[in-house]
């Protein structure tokens, strides 16, 4: 191609992963500037969006020193002046705009109003004339490049450039069309060439918005046509049958179960029965807040493979709970006759192996561990169900290896308390069917949340001191990141010892990751049996522990966690009758989008709604524990934080379509069947599990 030598052919292979012209065309703009609109800076006000303006850039220099260091640069129009600040690529800028004073730029950006002046961080900027070059008018669309890419001058500009050639080379009807008539007539799609050029060069806006609806739905629209096919042809491959409620189940639910189960608890399980009684594999997930009483829910399943005669596995992320649910597990089932044992990394060997005997002979009825039941010297006799806690801490890999434990596939539950926003509901985990508990037990109080700045410190600590005096326990977390772990750990032994130097009267235990399994366990059952009344602990308490006499949650530099995160840590505390609180720590200078975050935490006590605003403010890549590689394709122009009412579309036309043909042999149909072996032949692999 014109204008793409070895040199660029090579960047755009390594860098973008385009090997084609093909390819090319499907690198999509992340945005698009509206040339045709230039503002003056006296029209600037703070509450705008992005914004061209045209002028001259003088007055370059550096400020601050290390890490604070930055370029400054005026902007000037006719009527007013604003600032340009770049934080990176500082040798870039300092070397382009030598000479520049007299020439004439558009820049574009996000205009910030602080301390009296507009600033722009970052601005994109063109010089006039080239502008002029490209012939290029009206809506202009810009390519995200990398690093690498820039130094090489191969920006946005450039590959526009050499999009445009490409299309100018293509014939009008060149790329075959990869929707099916039928759908292009019934909702009036555009077609894809016209689509694919709209998509680059907009006539305007209004072919703009056809364009890219036609392409976000399209790629959303197989994303779901391969899943509900899967599940589609994995529901109709069969299951082991679970036909009977026996001995196991009735004698704990009369005998045993310590307080009623809520209606919602009572519905899943109904879910649960008519899926494992169907003939067909049971993939759920059940989602339910913190607290809202799953792991009874689980239990009770566990009952119904034990009726059935068939063991049960319960795998959990951590250790700690694992151990939790082993003790409370083997307590609640105390007197029933049944086995129970517990398996993770530091479990002796001489147990390991009376373990393993019972397990292939079938005589241990629940096995409860850590990943160390993934491993292949764990083999069941009849594994019928797999039960996964907090499954968004485990690897898609690692699921599908407990599933591979029986010849028929046993039935999966998996459970998470991190509430997963609709859209990802019906993406990564689409294949599953999904259960929620929407509701607590009764007579738990709603936790008050507060936000704090570190010069409050005096008043906290008073406040934790009275209710330690009035018999509750304390937990203070502080961050571990993995970038910065060194700090961290100091920041956290630091914290300790002012803890203990402040609560002389009291007993405060600690309990980190880095602590031998031994030593962890021996800290986190003084606090369970109440022996230490404040614990110091970085997020290895996120999960799972149940201290109910537990009422104050302490979140130091809570500036450095995300929304779910706070949102589990939070639900550690709330557990009994008592008034809880939680008490979110930061430092006075945080940026305004951790103080909304920080806010959101203040305001609401509903995962789901936290979880649609984690998945606003980060962007679905982002998402804790739900990375986009959870997808059977990567998405290149949908959005699925906000796309949903395409996504929903999408399904829905999905799930028509297999309604009235599952094999997708309708000669209308083979062009999605064409396309989907397209898609998916570079990840069958992911898209097999749940
Ligand atoms: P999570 O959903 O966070 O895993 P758990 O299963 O740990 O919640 O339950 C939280 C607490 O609520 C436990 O102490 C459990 O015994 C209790 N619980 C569960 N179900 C009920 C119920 N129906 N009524 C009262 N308490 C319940
Ligand atoms: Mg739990």
């Amino acid at each position: 191609m014109k204008g793409v030598g070895p040199k660029r052919a090579q960047l755009l292979e390594t860098e973008l992963g385009v090997k084609s012209i093909r390819d090319l065309l499907y690198y999509f703009p992340y945005r698009y500037i509206d040339r045709s609109q230039i503002f003056r800076v006296n029209e600037l006000h703070p509450d705008m969006q992005y914004v061209q303006l045209c002028g001259k850039v003088s007055n370059f220099h550096t400020v601050g020193e290390g890490r604070k260091k930055r370029v400054v640069a005026t902007f000037s129009d006719e009527t007013g002046q604003i600032e340009l600040l770049w934080f990176k690529g500082l040798k870039y800028v300092e070397t382009r705009f030598v000479n520049s004073a007299e020439k004439v730029f558009f820049i574009f950006g996000k205009p910030v109003f602080f301390g009296g002046r507009y600033s722009i961080v970052h601005p994109d900027i063109d010089e006039h004339n080239t502008l002029n070059d490209t012939k290029l008018v009206g809506l202009q669309a810009m390519y995200s490049t990398t690093e690498k890419m820039k130094t090489s001058f191969f920006n946005s500009k450039a590959l526009q450039t050499i999009m445009f050639s490409a299309l100018q080379k293509m014939k009008e009807n060149q790329l075959p069309e990869t929707l099916p008539d039928y759908l292009l007539e019934k909702y009036h799609f555009m077609r894809i060439n016209y689509a694919i050029r709209n998509i680059h060069f907009p006539e305007n806006q209004d072919n703009l918005k056809a364009a890219q609806s036609r392409l976000k739905f399209e790629e959303l629209f197989y994303i779901q046509l391969s899943i509900l096919q899967k599940r589609q042809y994995r529901e109709r491959s069969g299951g082991l049958v679970f036909s009977r409620i026996g001995d196991a189940f009735n004698n704990f639910y009369k005998t045993k179960l310590p307080f009623a189960l809520t209606n919602a608890q009572k519905r899943v399980l109904k879910e649960i029965r008519s899926d494992v009684g169907s003939g067909k594999q049971m993939n759920r997930l059940l989602q339910g807040d913190v607290g809202s009483g799953k792991t009874l829910v689980a239990l009770m399943s566990m009952l119904m493979a034990v009726d059935n005669g068939y063991q049960s596995c319960l795998m959990a992320p951590t250790e700690i709970l694992a151990t939790q649910h082993f003790q409370n597990i083997s307590e609640l089932l105390e007197g029933l006759n049944l086995r129970v044992a517990l398996l993770t990394g530091s479990t002796k060997k001489k147990e390991r192996d009376e373990i393993s005997a019972s397990l292939k002979d079938g005589s241990l009825n629940i096995l409860i561990g850590t990943h160390a039941l993934i491993e292949d010297t764990v083999v069941f006799g009849n594994l019928g169900l797999v039960v996964i806690d907090e499954q968004h801490r485990f690897g898609v890999e690692q699921r599908a290896k407990l599933w591979q434990k029986n010849n028929v596939p046993p039935h999966i539950l998996v459970m998470t308390a991190t509430p997963i926003p609709r859209t990802l509901a019906m993406t990564i985990y689409g294949d599953l069917r999904v259960s929620v508990i929407d509701e607590l037990p009764p007579g738990r109080t709603p936790i008050q949340t507060y936000h704090y700045y570190d010069n409050k410190r005096n008043s906290i600590n008073n406040f934790i001191r009275m209710q330690v005096n009035s018999g509750r326990q304390v937990y203070i977390v502080y961050p571990l990141i993995q970038e910065s772990e060194k700090m961290d750990m100091k920041n956290l032994e630091e914290g300790y010892k002012e803890v203990k130097k402040v609560f002389p009267e009291f007993s405060v235990c600690m309990v980190h990751g880095k602590m031998k399994p031994q030593e962890k366990e021996d800290e986190m059952q003084k606090f369970v049996r109440g022996e230490a009344q404040i614990m110091v602990a970085t997020t290895v308490i996120e999960v799972g522990v149940n201290v109910p006499n537990a009422s104050v949650m302490v979140i130091e530099n809570a500036n450095r966690f995300g929304l779910s995160q706070l949102h589990q840590l939070r639900g550690r505390v709330g557990r009994g009758c008592n008034q809880s609180y939680c008490i979110l720590m930061s430092p006075y200078e945080i940026s305004s989008e951790t103080k909304k975050r920080l806010e959101i935490m203040v305001e609401t006590n509903d995962g789901f709604e936290i979880s649609e605003a984690d998945l606003k403010m980060r962007g679905p890549g982002d998402m804790e524990g739900t990375a986009q590689s959870g997808l059977p394709f990567e998405l290149r122009i949908a959005n699925l934080a906000k796309d949903e009412k395409v996504l929903e579309f999408a399904r829905q036309v999905a799930n028509d379509i297999l309604n009235d043909d599952k094999d997708l042999v309708k000669p209308e149909n083979q062009i999605l069947r064409t396309q989907l072996t397209k898609l998916t032949r570079v990840r069958t692999d992911l898209s097999e599990i749940s």
